[in-house]
């Protein structure tokens, strides 16, 4: 076994690495940017190295710095986590040139399967099924246009290099296709470096099941069976799951024989996945018939519910194979124990379009580990979500002797999981595993789309309850502060300091303002000894309670006893209230408001990125939904559209130019009429 890795990836998969490392008595050196030098990875590690700026091309994209970092410091071999460098060949094949074992795939495995057209055609010469489309050399517009006629629609634009759902188009009808071609090129050439895109036929009701390869240097390989990822939102995954439901054993061999022959084609060493699309079958259950999409040449996020239920750790595999060691396990040792669910949770908004959501985690918490929960994460509360680097926050994995108990397992999960300083997916997950289709296994890529009401639901409204716990929240900050205020002045007991609302010739009372969106709630609160008595939209009652040692709040309302966790940041207050989460803006009357938006206005980044493009001229008069700029954004482009039949004024940036979110894009007014 080797004594010294490095670890040239960050966040939750860094982590995981670590982990298993140390389990084994390796020691670990971990990498990293400007930006994580306090990061979580950095902390485990045994050893860690700055490499360069924020920015992953300055610095987890610089193979140069990484092996340099290797070398200085001892290491025998790079694992390079997902994402970043670790489907790059010409990366591999450095590690080798400078005497390091690259934990993967030789570089030309990595090579034929890292373009998608290029895997296509080797699976399509090894008798592999393929989705109808086109994946030829030949790149004209014209001629892709005449391909994907052919096609017939819709069609699907995939870019060749592509990955994590990034470089896709879905196109209804031939006259859509030219400017989504162009787009797709776009954003391919941006986040890939590479152009080319191929064609597919856009299946309506697919699902996704990708089966875990694993191969060693002795030329030997098998499979630790199949993960459903049907559902996903953007074509990417946010619930994964082990075993695929209603797969049959038949289907289940066939299947994984088929993706051992495919890294027996290519020479392939280490962990892999084959990836497959499944046109639905007959019943809604059944897995009807499955194409081969493309083979990922790296460990998978997803690979711990494959963990779970066979009881192996494939980091571990991944060590003992690179060094050349024969794999641990033959195929007939292999068994599915129970099944696993695996949950992403992102910073996220999944009002907007699932868009990324930057900022500092103010407070977090999350389920107790056990043999039934797992953790795999790479921030803790105080680190920031930056537009650099990946959304995720942690990987909420399950497992139980089902699929209804692991269900359960994971509902209960997602209630304890908390985050406040960004937008998460974790309410819209916990629906999302509670919804009927979930529930029974009717999934196929569109279930999330197709449940769009039941999943997105508008904000709870705060009830009695809620108002209640979140004003107790403010009066004791505001009896908190003035005990401080008058611990720092000359009389601690001048009455100016007291905080029971005692004000000379007025009643001893206190107005909260609580605002959810266009909806405003006045709480009154009345000072009585040793008690509040609130007035709260659904009658007057009687409020104690107090800030326990953990943390939360615990309120008596009357004779309930309410349990709470309340945050508050600037003037919004979350309350986390049996298992939901409640946003709530204290309305300060004595602040001026500004709101030009809701005047005609201006449109605003919705995050940190850098204009790709102009669409549009100052004095353009424009209808409702028209693209006027193309932002890039964490590697994905956001359209800015015209909010309403207007006129474009002012546009205050350039193509190139680098904006900050909430920063003011163009000027834009509103028609009258
Ligand atoms: P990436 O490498 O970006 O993850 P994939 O080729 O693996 O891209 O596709 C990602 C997802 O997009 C799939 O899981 C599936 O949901 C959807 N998808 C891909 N190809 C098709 C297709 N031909 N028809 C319908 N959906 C597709």
């Amino acid at each position: 076994m080797f004594k010294k890795i490095l670890i040239a990836n960050r966040g939750e998969i860094a982590c995981r690495v670590i982990k298993t490392a140390q389990r084994l008595g390796v020691k670990t050196v971990a990498v990293y940017s400007e930006a994580d030098a306090l990061a979580r990875h950095v902390g485990l590690a045994d050893e860690a190295y700055c490499i360069g700026p924020a920015a992953a091309k300055d610095s987890y994209l610089r193979g140069d710095k990484i092996l340099e970092t290797a070398k200085n410091c001892g290491a025998q071999a790079v694992h390079p986590g997902y994402g970043f460098l670790s489907e790059n060949a010409d990366f591999a094949e450095d590690c080798a040139k400078s005497g390091l074992v690259f934990i993967g795939p030789p570089p030309a495995a990595i090579r034929a399967m890292g373009s998608k057209s290029a895997a296509k055609d080797i699976m399509g010469k090894a008798g592999v099924p393929l989705v109808p489309g086109y994946h030829g050399e030949a790149q004209e517009a014209a001629l892709l246009q005449k391909e994907a006629d052919k096609i017939g629609y819709p069609v699907l634009i995939k870019a060749s290099a592509g990955g994590g759902g990034k470089g896709m188009r879905i196109v209804e009808k031939a006259a859509d296709f030219a400017a989504a071609l162009a787009s797709c090129q776009r954003e391919s050439k941006a986040s890939f470096g590479d152009e080319r895109v191929l064609l597919e036929k856009y299946l309506t009701r697919p699902r996704h099941i990708e089966i875990q390869v694993f191969a060693d240097t002795q030329g030997d390989a098998l499979y630790l069976f199949e993960r459903d990822c049907s559902v996903q939102r953007r074509h990417q995954k946010v619930l994964e799951e082990a075993p695929a439901p209603g797969m049959s054993q038949a289907r289940r061999n066939s299947m994984g024989e088929a993706a051992v022959a495919a890294a027996k084609a290519i020479g392939y060493v280490g962990a892999g996945t084959v990836e497959f699309i499944a046109e639905p079958g007959d019943g809604k259950k059944s897995a009807g018939t499955f194409y081969f999409m493309e083979m990922n040449t790296r460990l998978q996020v997803e690979h711990p519910v494959t963990e779970m239920i066979t009881g192996l750790d494939l980091v571990e595999w991944q060590l003992r194979v690179a060094c050349g060691e024969p794999l641990p396990r033959a195929q007939d040792e292999l068994a599915i124990n129970g099944h696993a669910l695996e949950a992403r949770i992102y910073a996220e908004d999944p009002d907007k379009n699932f868009l990324p959501s930057t900022g500092r985690i103010t407070h977090l918490a999350a389920p107790a580990e056990s043999r039934h929960v797992r953790i795999d994460t790479g921030v803790c509360a105080g680190d920031a979500i930056t537009p650099f680097y990946d959304p995720m926050i942690a990987k909420l994995i399950v497992w139980d002797l089902d699929r209804p108990s692991a269900l359960a397992r994971m509902r209960g999960a997602l209630e304890q999981f908390q985050v406040v300083g960004v937008s998460t997916n974790t309410e819209f997950l916990a629906r999302l595993v509670s919804c009927e289709a979930f529930a029974k296994a009717d999934l196929d890529t569109g279930l999330i789309e197709r449940n769009r009401a039941e999943l997105m639901p508008a904000p709870p409204l705060a009830g009695d309850e809620v108002l209640a716990l979140a004003a107790l929240a403010e009066l004791l900050a505001i009896e908190r502060r003035a005990k401080e205020r008058a611990a720092g002045s000359g009389d601690p007991f001048s009455p100016w300091g007291s905080c029971d609302g005692w004000r000379l010739n007025q009643d001893n009372h206190h107005i909260l303002i609580f605002r959810q969106g266009d909806r405003e709630q006045a709480v009154t609160a009345h000072y009585r000894p040793g008690r509040f008595e609130l007035e709260l939209p659904g009658g007057r009652h009687s409020l104690t309670g107090a800030w326990q040692a953990d943390g939360s709040l615990t309120a008596w309302l009357e004779n309930a006893v309410l349990q709470a966790n309340v945050v508050r940041s600037g003037q919004t207050l979350d309350v986390f209230f049996r298992g939901t989460r409640y946003q709530l803006e204290l309305h300060d009357p004595a602040l001026h408001e500004i709101d030009t938006d809701a005047h005609g206005g201006n449109l605003r980044a919705p995050m940190p990125g850098k204009i790709i493009a102009v669409l549009t001229k100052s004095g353009a008069k424009v209808e409702k939904g028209t693209p006027l700029i193309i932002l890039e954004a964490m590697k994905m482009e956001h359209t800015i559209v015209a909010p309403g039949r207007g006129t474009v004024k002012e546009i205050h940036y350039k193509v190139g130019e680098q904006v900050n979110e909430g920063a003011e894009l163009l000027g834009f007014e509103l028609d009258k009429d």
